[in-house]
């Protein structure tokens, strides 16, 4: 089969050819139909998140067909269509899996970082982290849903908005645009951060509904209840506090970021807060898919043939996508 693997930090992808992987206990093979492009990809394989195992796959917003199954995977029907997002899998005995906080678990493993991921035409994946995927998106435009809206969802809801809210959305890309969306349908306002000059995503993000849209160092008209940052840019995180009001919440939705620059504590004063998030759970998903059946969101894709990885690698880098990037076998 054709698989995209990291060679060393910074470099391109390489196109391969590995044998088709056997499903081991708990596992299913997947015949993959489309695989969306992270962000987090790239600090894969550019090294800033460090390599784990020479040559990793990467790619954990898959979209597959299962057409094996391992021993013991009863959970889906060869020919079932299922999603494989970032967590592949987890202990389930450590303080935090215990706790359901199993995105926190001691001993994960990711798709696309700790086992190979869906930058190739096969995977594997451990099936009881895996979702049935909804029947309205075909595969392009589902495979974004599996990381940028999960993990999205994931902050938009660490954020506790409580009433309509105004909530800023730092870094207006697959995240963001998915994310918008369930926002205004649940009745927020949302206010569109962009890099400045960018006024392309800035119109992009007001048809989707934004209220308002500007730059990334610029103050909203009126304080924001919360604010989300997607974008890997430490000094944001000041331009959020200065953005939110007292009590406030900038979420950190990325899992790399460049340094935060300091800033001075009046920021940080009046109860503000400022929080990671980190991975998903499976309660996460099972949230998220529930969230969609009521507010329906469009994702927007731009595919790429899997063989030209590198192609949305470098788009996706240069801020060219609106939306999400997603590969084709
Ligand atoms: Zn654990
Ligand atoms: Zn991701």
């Amino acid at each position: 089969m054709l698989a995209m693997q990291v060679t060393r930090a910074g470099a391109p992808l390489q196109a391969v050819d590995l044998p088709v992987p056997q499903p081991g206990p708990h596992e299913v093979l997947v015949q993959v139909l489309a695989c969306g492009v992270c962000r987090t990809d790239l600090h894969i394989i550019d090294g800033e998140l460090p390599p784990r195992h020479p040559g990793m796959v990467p790619g954990h917003e898959v979209v597959g067909r299962v057409v094996a199954a391992g021993p013991g995977a009863t959970r889906f029907a060869v020919g079932t269509r299922i999603g494989i997002p970032w967590l592949g899998g987890s202990c389930g005995h450590c303080a935090y899996c215990g706790a359901q906080h199993e995105n926190l678990c001691d001993t994960p493993v990711f798709t696309g970082y700790d086992r190979p991921g869906g930058f190739a035409e096969y995977t594997v994946a451990d099936e009881r982290y895996c979702f049935a995927l909804p029947d309205a998106y075909d595969d392009a435009h589902a495979a974004p849903l599996l990381c940028a809206g999960l993990i999205g969802f994931r902050a938009y809801r660490l954020a506790g908005l409580q009433g309509r809210s105004r909530l800023g959305l730092y870094g207006f890309g697959a995240a963001a645009h998915i994310i918008a969306q369930i926002a205004v349908a649940e009745g927020h306002a949302v206010h569109a951060f962009v890099r400045p000059g960018d006024d392309q995503s800035a119109r992009f993000a007001r048809e989707l509904g934004a209220v308002w849209a500007g730059a990334s160092d610029a103050l909203p008209p009126e304080p924001l209840d919360a604010a989300l940052i997607f974008a890997p840019v430490g000094a944001l995180v000041p331009a959020a506090l200065r953005a939110v009001r007292k009590g406030g919440v900038v979420v950190c939705a990325g899992i790399h970021m460049s340094d935060i620059p300091s800033f001075p504590y009046a920021l940080l004063w009046g109860e503000r807060c400022v929080r990671s998030v980190a991975n998903l759970t499976r309660e996460d998903g099972e949230a998220f898919f529930d969230c969609l059946a009521r507010h329906p969101v469009a994702t927007h894709v731009q595919t790429y043939p899997l063989a030209q990885a590198n192609a949305a690698v470098a788009a996706l880098r240069a801020g060219a996508i609106d939306g999400a990037a997603v590969l084709l076998p």
